[in-house]
């Protein structure tokens, strides 16, 4: 889960580290509300769950009231990388000095967290990754002991010779490091943390990933989904305990079992096809799941065909049958639908498919359900 930057902000003050005053609004004129309590100028932020946001137009420094409500405007609503504008972060502007970049990653390879740190922070960190890789410190951490006082110190000094600004690097490399640790983060970053003219420490952007699979730990994170920025319909799934996830191509799938669904995916594409969606009902398939599969799937207006194809094991070919027969009688099925069934009751389902007579588009072999899918959907 991404912790929109507003979000993650609000964790950083919870661990004592300095972000700048502001709100977040979802409209014009909650911007001019809120305004009367800050000082100019101001900086306009597109809240998004993307980074990229300046070099896009999501990030407008103002410096009146006037300004401040024109820029919100224009960030209000806009699209960045696909996905609207739904509020902003309206912030007192800081007078950036020095931008550096402060990171916390979970290194896979490495089996533990990794600091990186670079005097070059901003906007154009990647460039720095690709062109100046000797600009970026690592450090691969003990997944134990995590980050010890004196290899936050030594990073400190590295980013800055200058005392006072090491211990403030210092200490704030430490707080990110018991951020990323409580939260079960696998991405913990501040960029940029900055030093304004004056000598001030600000965390200007931030950003964390909490690990999904730990989330169960984290009711209070949990909570913090924006519903601003969730799929509808893999809201749905997950209330119903199917995992979905929403694609961009025109074959809808419902499969039990994820790896029987990653191989239907594969085998959509081997054809030519593009999912629309990634679906498991998951293994004691009832009725229920498959009409509430499919009324997902057909929720999304780009499925031209949908391939079910369902391999019986602790899940019976029968309950899939049932769901079906009940999904042809309760919703307007508007796209032709590929019946791939075998293993657990697979002669019982038949029987029921013929006598209830739908119109299904049987396939006796995986691929051959695929292929045919992929035709359907033209
Ligand atoms: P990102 O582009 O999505 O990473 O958004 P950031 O929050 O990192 O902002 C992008 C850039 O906007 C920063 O690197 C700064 O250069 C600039 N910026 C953001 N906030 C301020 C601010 O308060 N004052 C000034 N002068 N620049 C800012
Ligand atoms: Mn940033």
């Amino acid at each position: 889960m991404k912790l929109i930057e507003y979000q993650a902000k609000e964790v950083f003050r919870k661990y004592g580290l300095p972000v700048q005053k502001g709100f977040v609004a979802r409209s014009v004129d909650e911007v001019r509300t809120g305004l009367s309590a800050l000082e100019f100028p101001v900086v306009i932020k597109a809240q998004v769950p993307v980074g990229g946001r300046g070099k896009a137009g999501g990030i407008k420094l103002a410096k009146d009231a006037a300004d401040a409500l024109e820029k919100a405007t224009s960030i209000l609503g806009m699209e960045i990388k696909g996905i609207r504008v739904k509020k902003v972060l309206v912030t007192e502007a800081v007078d950036i000095g020095k931008e550096i970049y402060l990171g916390i990653v979970q290194d896979r390879r490495a089996r533990a967290p990794v600091v990186m740190v670079s005097a070059e922070g901003g906007i154009d960190i990647e460039e720095v990754a690709r062109t100046k890789p000797e600009a970026i410190h690592k450090l691969t951490l003990d997944p134990v002991w995590g980050l010890q006082a004196f290899q936050a110190r030594e990073l400190g000094y590295k980013l800055d010779p200058d005392p006072q600004r090491a211990k403030h690097l210092s200490q704030t490399l430490l707080a990110l490091w018991r951020i990323y640790r409580d939260t079960d983060a696998t991405l913990a970053e501040i960029n940029p943390f900055v030093f304004t003219k004056q000598g001030e420490p600000s965390c200007v952007d931030a950003k964390i990933l909490v690990d999904d699979s730990a989330l169960f730990r984290h009711p209070d994170i949990e909570a913090m989904r924006d519903m601003d920025y969730e799929n509808p319909q893999e809201q749905e799934a997950k209330a119903s305990d199917l995992s979905f996830v929403k694609l961009d191509g025109r074959i809808g799938c419902c499969v039990n079992g994820a790896g029987l669904a990653m191989a239907t995916m594969d085998l959509i594409k081997h054809f030519g096809g593009e999912p629309a969606n990634f679906l498991d009902v998951g293994g004691s398939s009832s009725p229920e799941k498959v009409k509430k599969a499919f009324s997902i799937i057909l929720a999304d207006p780009n499925v031209r065909s949908i391939y079910l194809n369902i391999f019986g094991g602790i899940t019976r070919c029968d309950d899939i049958a049932q769901g079906l027969i009940e999904v042809f009688k309760e919703m307007e099925i508007r796209v032709p639908v590929v019946a791939r069934l075998t293993g657990t009751n697979e002669e019982r389902a038949r029987q029921m498919l013929a006598e209830s007579k739908l119109p299904l588009i049987p396939a006796s072999t995986m691929s051959e359900g695929a292929r045919k899918a992929v035709e359907l959907a033209g």
